[in-house]
C-alpha cells in the first residue's frame, strides 16, 4: 500500500468564505501517483470546515445566511468561548459543516457523485490556516 500526505495552505482575507478545493485534491492524486484507494480531506482548525457539496453560489450564500441564524457572529457577547476572542460562532459552524471528507479514488479520479465537489468553509479568517490531504491505496 503506498500513502501521501500534504498540507493545503490558505489565506482568507474576509472571516468566512467557501472554497473549491477539488481541483487543489485533484493536483494531490496525480503527484502521489495511487490509482485506487481513499483520499481523505479534513480541516486543521476547529474554525473551518471541509465538505462536499455543488458548486452553486446561490447555494453558498444561503448556508451563510443559513449559519448566521444559527450562531450569530453578533453580538459577541452572547457567548461564554468569547473571552478574550470573539470566534465562538466559527467554532459552531465548523461543528455544523463537519471536520473532514473521505472520497473514494477509483481509476485516478475522485468517484464522486453528480455535482459533488470539495470545499473549504473558512469561519475564522484572516490568517493562515490548512488542510490535510491523505491519500491511501495502489
Ligand atoms: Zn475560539
Amino acid at each position: 500500500m503506498k500513502s501521501f500526505r500534504k498540507e493545503l495552505w490558505f489565506d482568507v482575507p474576509t472571516r468566512r468564505a467557501f472554497i473549491n478545493i477539488t481541483p487543489q485534491v485533484e493536483a494531490c492524486i496525480r503527484q502521489s501517483g495511487i490509482k485506487e484507494g481513499l483520499v481523505l480531506c479534513n480541516a486543521m482548525h476547529i474554525t473551518a470546515s471541509v465538505f462536499i457539496n455543488d458548486d452553486e453560489s446561490g447555494l453558498h450564500h444561503d448556508y451563510d445566511v443559513w449559519l448566521e441564524k444559527l450562531a450569530p457572529h453578533e453580538p459577541v457577547s452572547q457567548y461564554r468561548h468569547n473571552v478574550g476572542e470573539d470566534n465562538a460562532d466559527a467554532h459552531m459552524k465548523r461543528q455544523l459543516m463537519g471536520r473532514e471528507v473521505v472520497v473514494a479514488l477509483t481509476e485516478g479520479k475522485l468517484d464522486f457523485g453528480t455535482w459533488e465537489q470539495i470545499f473549504y468553509g473558512e469561519f475564522d479568517g484572516r490568517r493562515r490556516k490548512r488542510v490535510l490531504v491523505k491519500i491511501i491505496g495502489e
